[in-house]
């Protein structure tokens, strides 16, 4: 196990299409696929993430962990198990969407507003290789759509409607936080 190098918005791993794993790379337990994933997971959080997308530790492969437990930057969120995804896809976004105030580790200390889509269907495998099919609502909705879209080369600039609504943390916490209402 072991903290892996995040990738930092510049590196050119961030914007390329992550490959599809083929899930025979899976079968193994002790294979370096698995430790890979278990250096994902150590990596988010170490890193205080919710989320971490393969190639945001250089490697351009569809994978993606989340977790969200006592985060500090989510502090009012509920929790999501700890997940490991493997070649996910999203689809039927819903028309509804949410706005949050998102960050990401190729991209510390910023915090920007994104309107998502409330739910979304999932499909994927999971780290043994099973299916996954699911409808995410709510953090988990956006997490995913924030973490797959790292797959396909997209960071959450690039799904900001308006930059001024971009600020580091700090200014985040002193001007946004504490306002009554979000705009
Ligand atoms: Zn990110």
């Amino acid at each position: 196990m072991a903290v892996l190098k995040v990738a930092k918005l510049g590196n050119p791993v961030l914007r390329r299409v992550a490959k599809q794993v083929d899930l025979k790379e899976l079968a193994d337990p002790k294979g370096e696929l698995q430790n890979f994933i278990d250096d994902m997971i150590d990596t988010m959080r170490q890193e205080g993430g919710v989320g971490l997308a393969a190639p945001q530790v250089n490697r351009s492969i569809q994978v993606v962990v989340l977790e969200v437990e006592n985060n500090e930057r989510y502090p009012d969120e509920a929790p999501i198990p700890v997940t490991a995804l493997v070649n996910p896809v999203l689809s039927d976004f819903s028309e509804e969407t949410v706005l949050g105030w998102e960050s990401c580790l190729s991209l510390i200390d910023f915090r920007g507003l994104v309107s998502r889509s409330a739910s979304v269907m999932l499909n994927a495998y999971d780290r043994e290789g099973n299916k996954v099919e699911k409808r995410a609502t709510g953090f988990e909705a956006v997490v995913l759509q924030h973490e797959i879209d790292h797959l396909n080369g997209k960071v959450f600039l690039d799904r900001m409607e308006d930059l001024t609504q971009l600020a580091y943390q700090e200014e985040f916490e002193e001007f946004w936080l504490k306002k009554d209402s979000v705009p």
